[in-house]
């Protein structure tokens, strides 16, 4: 971590954390009881450097739902499995501008789903994942290469899972609409329920930070030495976290932080910052377009005080 000393990120790390324990607002996802009950105070801000040395602050080891940020994992996955070329051919790697669960995600780009980090594009990731057909081996690929990104086990937050399975039927329609495009790649409902599985992963934003760290370390976590994807995929994957990370807020996210970052309703925004370190900062109240407020703030802050962008010339 070339220009900075640990104890100089341990700071700011502290120094983000309490800034934006100031920031108030927004209101936690509603659409389910589970997320609508988590309790709103719970902020943490972990940071895990590209040689694996961690920085953590509050609530760093509660579980919430992984929810969106999943969506990055299994991209990797199929790029992983079928190559990246593949994966933008059958799903895509450009911005909708629209908001995660957009049916109008489906039609664009010529009837491909756009990217594999909006819903459309998510359950197309999952039906593309091998074992083609098999239900439990997909879905044994899909966990197993989340708790190798983030060096950990998770599991399924069955409440979660029960009540997003018993509500989502926006998602479905999206699938089958996939389907009539010829862009859903496996049995359609299987690939639902192993996206909204997924979705209902519980983790601790400690695990979310390494998971990134492992994304900006080009593919090999620097907690376990494993290595889990191919590193000439960092790059492409770092870029559809850029590009649609915070759906149809990506682009004055990605101005105001200058750090790529996908977020999800459960109130986590992970950041990638390539070659440095990953960040996860969680907490629930989300903004009208689905986004962690506190965690916005607290990566901004971070990125602030550390005067980094990925866009900076020097
Ligand atoms: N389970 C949610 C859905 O697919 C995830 C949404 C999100 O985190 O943005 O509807």
């Amino acid at each position: 971590f070339h220009t900075f000393t640990k104890a100089q990120i341990k700071a700011a790390v502290a120094q983000a954390y309490d800034e934006a324990k100031q920031v108030t607002g927004g209101e936690n996802a509603h659409y389910i009881p589970y997320l609508a009950n988590v309790d709103p105070s719970l902020f943490g801000l972990s940071v895990c450097l590209a040689d694996g040395t961690r920085f953590s602050m509050g609530d760093t080891s509660s579980v919430f739902g992984i929810e969106s940020v999943s969506k990055v994992p299994t991209a990797a996955l199929v790029m992983e499995q079928s190559g990246a070329e593949t994966v933008r051919k059958d799903i895509g790697a450009d911005a909708t501008g629209l908001p995660f669960n957009s049916v109008l995600a489906v039609c664009l780009e010529n009837d491909r789903p756009s990217t594999p980090l909006v819903n459309a594009g998510a359950m197309a990731a999952c039906s593309m994942v091998e074992p083609q057909g098999q239900a439990e081996g997909k879905w044994r690929e899909i966990r197993q290469n989340i708790e190798a990104l983030c060096g950990s086990p998770v599991a399924v937050i069955d409440e979660l899972y029960r009540s997003e399975s018993a509500t989502n039927f926006q998602n479905r329609s999206i699938a089958w609409l996939l389907k009539d495009y010829g862009r859903l790649y496996d049995d359609v409902e299987m690939s639902v329920d192993l996206y909204t599985r997924q979705c209902s992963l519980g983790v601790t934003a400690e695990q979310l930070a390494i998971m990134a760290a492992t994304i900006a370390n080009g593919g090999e976590n620097p907690v376990t030495g494993e290595r889990v994807f191919a590193e000439k995929l960092a790059g492409p994957l770092t870029s559809l976290i850029a590009t649609v990370g915070f759906y149809q807020n990506t682009g004055d996210w990605l101005y105001e932080s200058g750090i790529p970052a996908k977020t999800g309703v459960g109130g986590a925004v992970l950041g990638v910052m390539p070659g440095l370190f990953g960040v996860c900062a969680f907490a629930p109240p989300l903004d009208g377009a689905g986004n962690s407020v506190r965690g916005q703030a607290a990566v901004k802050a971070l990125m602030r005080i550390l005067d980094l962008s990925i866009f900076d010339a020097r």
